[in-house]
């Protein structure tokens, strides 16, 4: 991550580091992955007598849940009216009724464990911008009062500018995810889990009965059941998860406002996405401004637009004050905009909880909720609903084509492209170059040092792009993301950048340059 993209959450809380694991382990259930579906996971375990053990990459909330908007709503989006069409009323009410149930647990977990998470209930609105987006709000609201949600409409918004219709879900509910998850890893190591950072899976044998999972410092453990909660399935199985996924970045900025605005939770209908809420912090008024999400690998040329972009927007809104905070991050999205939970094949006791198009901490609540469940009773409700199974080919054929195809056209078109001179190259900036015959990135860093790697993406092979304001190499096709020294972050690669050259710029640029003159 750059210097200047620490999420708000992560800049004011940390949460409780575990100690590496070092020794072998055979334990009953192995989850993998301490963000909100872990975590969650595990206290639902642990509250049912079990003793889970999870093991975290790095720090809990390392990932996506550290680096939220922090709205736990049942309002995904444009969503209701979408399944309906596709699925049916009864399946379309289950979704609703599942992710009320998820947003209800955090209500009772925030109460019951007293959880200082600044835990704020308000509305949730979508607004729409233009006609065609008012249409498809009011097709949404008339869906949901159809499926019994606490719904209304607002025929004309004062706020925010420009809304010409909203349709708003009472009694939805906005926290600090990083104190929530903490205080939920905590109360679950009360009642039994155990919980290890620093501890990355990077290998899983599947022998039926029993699962060995590799870790990077050469520790086992050999678990009946394993979850993976780690966004990108650590595993694939049978599923292809990378035909079903689809990997999309978005940004945030939290920041003190010139002028007050009313609360509330608010997301625009239309494209760029523009989603806002207020937080309060120290008895301070915080607008939080998330959005211009993209495919992964495939933002703006330049990566800092989209923070401009949002402050221009706050600004429009609000007026900035002072900005407290930038981050970006990334969560997969499904052809039907609904999660994946559950096994991951049949009879299987490999589980999995992904999918969830940047509505994790309901959704990954929920998994949480059912996962545990599964693993004690070996059933759970809902799990029609979000099955590998279900048709979930998207309910437009062009979106299909362009999303199964894209990555391909990203493969191929990544192949081709032009490559740039190493001369001229800033602090700070990553270029795409020839390296000994072979196409290779290079990184300039703030004190001189540039690190050439070979950025084929290790997973499928497709060129990466360099993202500038997170100083990352991202993959176009399936979202894997490196560090600037290779190393890997995150998505479906399993396998870091091979690292081709690291020393001073004076030394490298004049010897490129000789070898493509
Ligand atoms: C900008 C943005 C804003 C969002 N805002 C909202 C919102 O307002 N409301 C909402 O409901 N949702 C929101 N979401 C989505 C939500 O934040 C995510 O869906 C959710 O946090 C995912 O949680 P998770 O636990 O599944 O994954 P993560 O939080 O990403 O956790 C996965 C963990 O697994 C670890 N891991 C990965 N591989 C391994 C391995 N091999 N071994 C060990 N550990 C590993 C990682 O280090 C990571 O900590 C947003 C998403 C984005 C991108």
């Amino acid at each position: 991550m750059g210097e200047n993209t620490v999420s708000f959450w992560n800049k004011t809380a940390k949460a409780d580091h575990y100690p590496r694991l070092d020794k072998n382990l055979i334990c009953d259930v192995l989850i993998i992955g301490g963000g909100i579906t872990g975590v969650t996971t595990a206290y639902c375990l642990a509250q049912k007598g079990e003793k889970p053990v999870l093991i975290e990459a790095g720090c809990l909330c390392d990932g996506t849940t550290g680096n939220t908007t922090g709205k736990v709503t049942i309002q995904h989006d444009i969503i209701y009216s979408n399944i309906l069409k596709k699925h049916g009323r009864s399946f379309a009410k289950a979704y609703a009724d599942s992710q009320t149930e998820a947003l209800e647990f955090v209500r009772r977990q925030v109460r019951d464990l007293s959880i200082d998470c600044q835990l704020m209930e308000s509305p949730a609105y979508i607004y729409a911008q233009n006609g065609e987006e008012r249409d498809a709000i009011i097709k949404e609201y008339q869906t949901a009062k159809d499926l019994g949600i606490d719904a209304f409409f607002v025929d004309a918004p004062t706020f925010p500018p420009g809304g010409c219709g909203m349709v708003g879900f009472h009694g939805q509910l906005s926290f600090h995810a990083v104190r929530y998850v903490s205080a939920l890893a905590d109360a679950a190591v009360k009642m039994g889990a155990r919980i290890y950072c620093d501890t990355k899976a990077v290998r899983l044998a599947d022998d039926g009965e029993i699962k060995t999972v590799l870790c990077e410092n050469d520790i086992t453990i050999e678990a009946k059941h394993l979850v993976m909660a780690t966004q990108y399935p650590f595993y694939d199985g049978p599923n292809l998860f990378f035909t079903r996924l689809y990997a999309k970045r978005a940004y945030g900025i939290a920041l003190e406002a010139k002028r007050d605005w009313p609360e509330g939770n608010y997301i625009n209908a239309g494209q760029p996405s523009r989603s806002i809420r207020t937080h309060v912090e120290g008895g301070k008024k915080i607008l939080i401004v998330v959005g211009e999400g993209h495919p992964t690998g495939r933002g703006a040329e330049n990566e800092k637009t989209h923070f401009d972009n949002l402050r221009r927007f706050a600004e429009q809104i609000a007026g900035v004050d002072n900005v407290l905070a930038t981050w970006s991050a990334q969560d997969y999205e499904t052809p039907d905009q609904i999660p994946y939970i559950g096994r991951i094949s049949d009879h299987s006791t490999i589980y999995v909880g992904t999918g969830y198009g940047k509505w994790g901490l309901s959704s990954g609540t929920l998994a949480g909720m059912l996962l545990a469940d599964l693993i004690t009773t070996g059933s759970c409700p809902y799990e029609a609903v979000y099955s590998r199974k279900r048709p979930d080919y998207s309910t437009s054929l062009g979106k299909t084509i362009a999303e199964v195809t894209l990555p391909v056209v990203e493969l191929v078109k990544s192949k081709i492209e032009p490559t740039e001179p190493v001369a001229g190259i800033r602090q700070g900036e990553g270029r795409v170059i020839r390296f000994e015959g072979q196409r290779a990135g290079i990184y300039r860093d703030f004190d001189d040092t540039v690190t050439i790697l070979d950025i084929s993406c290790t997973h499928m092979s497709t060129t990466l792009n360099f993202n500038e304001a997170e100083k990352t190499w991202d993959c176009p096709a399936h979202g894997g993301r490196y560090s600037v020294d290779g190393k890997l972050l995150e998505g479906p690669p399993k396998h870091s950048l091979k690292v081709l050259f690291q020393g001073k710029y004076e030394e490298i640029a004049v010897r490129v340059e000789e070898e493509n003159a």
